[in-house]
């Protein structure tokens, strides 16, 4: 079995005293290909160093993270300019919205988002949208634009099944990480009802590990329990969930397996 981590940040410090031992054990349980998405100027180079440890398996995005806008997010956003301009990148992001940590920059956010919806129908590449307490809101944003070609994943997807369904319909991918594996998350409810030809795996490393490591530092290692608890909400086996998920993660990202 073959899995795909869309989502994680193995780039941060959490991983500063095991970092290869964490990929090698993560690559041990079938994980082929890591996604890593930005977050601001002060990560890059942790971004890049670790992209130069596993060339062929880590790609890298390029974006401001909702909650790194502050009073000096153009600079930033020149920051992910340049880096495009120098560096190859698989997916814009990760941007979007979170009015759940701080509501303070939100017409900030705003904007940052929408500078990236454009470099992503510019560059062709999907975007990668984190949307905390601002499904709905993401949603209005980026509907628009969809007869552009836009398209992307809803990282962490966390919406109503009315949402997940639009997200569907717009022809964005839903992302799913431990979330699913809460108690009460009530995510599986709402994924029951989705094809899995929408959905894409992801762990959002170092954040949400799944049952049973909640509350622990997360790693990409743990995605096939995630897949797992997708067979169980999906009723199918799990290897269909790692054939189904990685193609997509291969569609999105315009990729393929070495
Ligand atoms: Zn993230």
């Amino acid at each position: 079995m073959v899995f795909i981590d869309t989502h994680t940040h193995l780039y941060t410090e959490e991983f500063n005293n095991d970092r290869k031992e964490i990929i090698l054990s993560a690559i041990g349980q079938g994980l082929s290909q890591f996604y890593l998405p930005a977050i601001d100027s002060s990560t890059t180079q942790a971004m890049l160093d670790t992209k130069n440890m596993f060339p062929d398996r880590i790609f890298l995005m390029a974006g401001l993270h909702p909650c790194s806008v502050k009073e000096n997010f153009k600079e930033e956003l020149k920051h992910v300019e340049s880096f495009m301009e120098q560096h190859d990148f698989k997916g814009i992001g990760e941007t979007g919205l979170d009015f759940y940590w701080d509501t303070t920059y939100v017409k900030e956010q705003k904007e940052s988002l929408h500078r990236h919806i454009e470099w992503a129908i510019h560059f062709k590449k999907p975007l990668i949208l984190h949307t905390r307490n601002s499904t709905r809101e993401t949603i209005n944003i980026v509907k628009p634009y969809i007869s552009q070609g836009l398209t992307g994943i809803f990282h962490c997807f966390s919406g109503t099944a009315e949402d997940a369904a639009e997200v569907v319909d717009m022809g964005f991918f839903l992302g799913i990480g431990g979330v699913i594996t809460f108690k009460n998350s009530g995510l599986d409810k709402v994924i029951s009802k989705i094809d899995l030809s929408h959905i894409v795996l992801e762990t959002d490393s170092p954040y949400l590990a799944p049952v049973p490591y909640r509350g622990k530092r997360n790693q990409s290692g743990y995605i096939p329990l995630i897949a797992q608890k997708l067979a169980e909400v999906s009723e199918v086996e799990l290897e269909e969930v790692a054939r189904i998920t990685t193609s997509n993660a291969l569609n999105i990202y315009k990729s393929s397996l070495s």
